[in-house]
């Protein structure tokens, strides 16, 4: 038992509400009877983040709330980076709050835990986590969850360290072998799993041929077989849906409303021997690690599991599909394993150890090899991320440099110019169109309005972010009548610096 089992197993997730923006008052509508009815059939978790679907699920929610007839829970979440300090967590968990019109929240999630070195951050006196257990004694929340990105490593550490009473965890086909020991641990220690990206991030339903080896027989669908491959491990309490429309909604629901008709033991036993036989996919065994040159072999052959499947739209990109690719190969190297080579230049000295090891047979000496060309290609190196902070600030004579917006990719950027090129001549400004943020201290600097740029003239207003780069710019466009010039970050063949 954990402290998810009473839930429903289909947990509600809220980034993915048809919402275009604050003002799409049908889309918000539509959004509102979406949860409305995801709570009248019994689903009973709600997953909120405060930015999920162009910032108004908290809004949708409130209201959803309001109108629900029956129990609910939902989780505050409050992200290292963006606070940390006992009371920056109960500064966001109150606002969660406020902004949804509760007066408190079951589950606190410390959101996105990288590594094992931001859990150690959290953990430190005065730190998130202090602040969780004064809250949890002060009723305002019930239990302490975090949601975690790290590798396997990291997570089974933080297990072990019995902080967390549940967890939120990316888990589908793709990584079922390397997550199946994360999952033994959990259910060993009684923690509750929440499972998010059940599907690969979409990957699994636009390559359904490709992973029909799930489906029982010919009349179950990839996609629910994919489910049930994922609720099948019996640490998994609650897997996480995000919906769109009331279709979806039923579709996901009909997979959880009936016991699955084979049993869950046999059906996980079935589909991890057929992960193993499949030709040309990496399952994350990690046989092959160990390389004399470090190169992280068995990360670099896992993410390039991509490249076996037709790519999905991410980030706003829909084409084209060589950078689609890229982004879903990069990004698990990045973000879940921290990983960027130096530069373009492939250490490989082809002595063939990785491959004598490797259960699956791979290539992987010319797998690296194209790994490295791909890198160069998109600029995934920290050379080619100096020389394009070189480009756009170093010794240009500003005086002021505006960010927009702030959060990680502007903490980022200050991180790297430091690094690269020491203390700069000109004074960082940091820009954001949330009028909540206005302000406020993000990383001890001043949040501003996009308003007060012609009061305060920034030379050059870069804009960070990846998604909306180019719906910002065009935003800011009235602004180069000050004289203030505007970049994006981001070339257009180059993936998020930031995932
Ligand atoms: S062949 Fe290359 S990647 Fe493999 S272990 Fe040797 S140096 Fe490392
Ligand atoms: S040994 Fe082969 S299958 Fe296992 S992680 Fe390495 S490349 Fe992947």
């Amino acid at each position: 038992m954990s402290i998810f089992s009473k839930h429903f197993p289909l947990g509600l997730g809220t980034s993915r509400f048809p919402i275009l923006g604050p003002d799409d008052t049908e889309g918000i509508e539509q959004s509102i009877e979406l949860v409305c009815k995801a709570l009248d059939s019994g689903i009973s978790y709600v997953d909120v983040g405060y930015n999920y679907s162009a910032g108004m699920a908290p809004f949708v929610l409130k209201e959803a709330f309001r109108q629900a007839s029956r129990p609910f829970s939902v989780t505050a979440k409050v992200m290292h980076g963006q606070d940390r300090t006992a009371d920056d967590a109960r500064r966001r968990v109150e606002l969660y709050l406020k902004t949804m019109g509760l007066e408190k929240a079951e589950y606190f999630t410390c959101w996105t835990i990288w590594n094992y070195g931001i859990f150690e951050d959290i953990m430190k006196k005065g730190g998130i986590y202090e602040g969780a257990l004064q809250m949890k004694e002060e009723g305002l929340i019930d239990h302490i969850c975090c949601s975690l990105h790290a590798v396997p490593e990291d997570i089974l550490k933080i297990i072990e360290s019995k902080a967390f009473e549940g967890i939120t965890i990316s888990y589908s086909i793709l990584n079922a072998v390397n997550m199946r020991p994360v999952l033994d641990a959990a259910h060993a220690n009684d923690i509750g799993v929440i499972v998010m990206n059940p599907l690969g991030g979409g990957v699994i339903a636009q390559n359904e041929d490709y992973f029909s080896f799930v489906c029982r027989d010919e009349e179950e669908s990839t996609v629910h077989a994919a489910l049930r491959f994922v609720k099948a491990h019996p640490a998994v309490d609650i897997v996480l849906g995000g919906v769109k429309s009331e279709e979806e909604l039923k579709d996901s629901l009909s997979v959880f409303a009936k016991p699955d008709p084979e049993l869950p033991k046999e059906r996980l036993k079935r589909v991890m021997s057929s992960i193993a036989e499949l030709k040309g996919f990496c399952t994350g065994c990690k046989y092959c690690e160990g390389c004399p040159e470090g190169i992280p072999t068995a990360a670099i052959m896992q993410a390039r599991n991509a490249l076996l499947f037709e790519p999905v739209a991410a980030y706003n990109r829909t084409e084209p599909e060589e950078l689609l690719h890229h982004i879903q190969m990069f990004r698990p190297l990045l973000h879940d394993e921290g990983w960027i080579p130096e530069t373009a230049e492939n250490p490989c000295l082809q002595c063939g150890k990785c491959e004598k090891q490797c259960t699956q047979k791979l290539n992987i000496i010319d797998a690296v090899a194209d790994t490295y060309r791909r890198a160069q290609q998109t600029y995934f190196t920290k050379q080619a991320h100096k020389e394009r902070l070189r480009e756009l600030l170093y010794e240009k004579g500003y005086t002021k440099v505006g960010l927009y917006p702030n959060g990680g990719f502007s903490n980022l950027i200050i991180r790297l110019y430091e690094e690269f090129f020491g203390e700069p001549e000109f004074e960082w400004l940091q820009f954001n169109s949330d009028p909540k943020m206005w302000g406020q201290m993000a990383d001890e600097r001043l949040v501003h309005s996009p308003e007060e740029i012609p009061q305060l003239k920034p030379d050059l207003v870069l804009i960070c972010t990846y998604k909306y780069d180019q719906d910002i710019l065009d935003s800011l466009r009235p602004y180069e009548e000050y004289g203030v010039k505007l970049e994006k970050l981001h070339r257009a063949e180059e993936m998020p610096w930031v995932f």
